[in-house]
């Protein structure tokens, strides 16, 4: 509401995603690889080409997670003089708690890495203070999305870039059949027999259904205030590449 208070059904919704995200924080790079067939490092991989960033690039990487694409963006520059800085957003700390184990085991240098438990649509982060924000499989879990695009766009600077990875719509409608069928009766179950969890994949089909459509979603992006914005389906549109700029 305008208030700042939550319905009922907002409330349910922060519940749940942080149950869901505490409940899978141990086996979700395992799941990942397995409910997708390892096709999200592809698309992960895609996003960071897209940003190509260079180590002046100050990224913040919000729903970061176990930090897969901060990741991403420190190998990417790796070959490149200088030291690059991306700081991993997440409100879930147990998310978090597995990406800094991820770290130590990759055994990347933590100096260029900041670990930050906060919500996308209130984050501690001053205005116009990075040139990339990228959110990854995130957006649709955010209970106010339009908050989230706000906040986007007041801690970017002038001329940065924002990148959204998610889930979208599947063309043509024969795919999206078939898509359904396989999200809607194998993943819960997949979810059940590997991971010993049901309900937390249940949750994941039924977000994906709900998240806007390609175009709805760009509109969104437009209303916050962002310019020269598109987007590129990837994998017939199981998911998409939104990109924007703040001129
Ligand atoms: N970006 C990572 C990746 O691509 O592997 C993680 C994606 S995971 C599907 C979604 C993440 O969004 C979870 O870590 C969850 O805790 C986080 N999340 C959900 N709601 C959030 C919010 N309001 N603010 C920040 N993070 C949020």
């Amino acid at each position: 509401t305008h208030f700042g208070f939550q319905t009922v059904d907002e409330a349910e919704k922060s519940k749940k995603v942080h149950q869901v995200f505490k409940s899978v924080a141990d086996s979700y790079d395992a799941m990942n690889d397995v409910m997708s067939c390892g096709v999200h490092r592809l698309w992960k991989d895609e996003l960071m080409r897209t940003l190509d960033p260079s180590p002046r690039t100050r990224l913040l990487d919000v729903a970061g997670g176990t930090g897969d694409i901060a990741f991403r963006y420190l190998n990417y520059i790796s070959d490149m003089k200088g030291d690059g800085h991306v700081t991993i957003a997440d409100i879930n700390g147990s998310m978090l708690e597995e990406g800094k184990k991820r770290a130590l085991n990759l055994k990347l240098n933590q100096d260029n890495v900041s670990w930050v438990e906060c919500d996308a649509e209130n984050l501690p982060m001053e205005s116009d203070s990075y040139s990339a924000y990228t959110i990854a499989f995130g957006i649709r879990n955010v209970t106010h999305i339009d908050k989230a695009l706000d906040e986007a766009y007041r801690v970017l600077e002038p001329g940065g870039r924002f990148l959204c990875l998610e889930f979208s719509q599947v063309n043509p409608a024969a795919l999206r059949w078939l898509y359904d069928q396989y999200s809607f009766n194998v993943i819960p179950v997949m979810g059940h027999v590997v991971a010993g969890q049901w309900k937390p994949y249940q949750y994941l089909v039924e977000s994906i259904r709900k998240f806007p459509c390609q175009e709805d979603f760009k509109y969104m992006i437009e209303s916050a205030g962002f310019r020269c914005v598109t987007y590129t389906n990837l994998t017939f549109g199981v998911v998409a590449i939104h990109s924007g700029f703040k001129l």
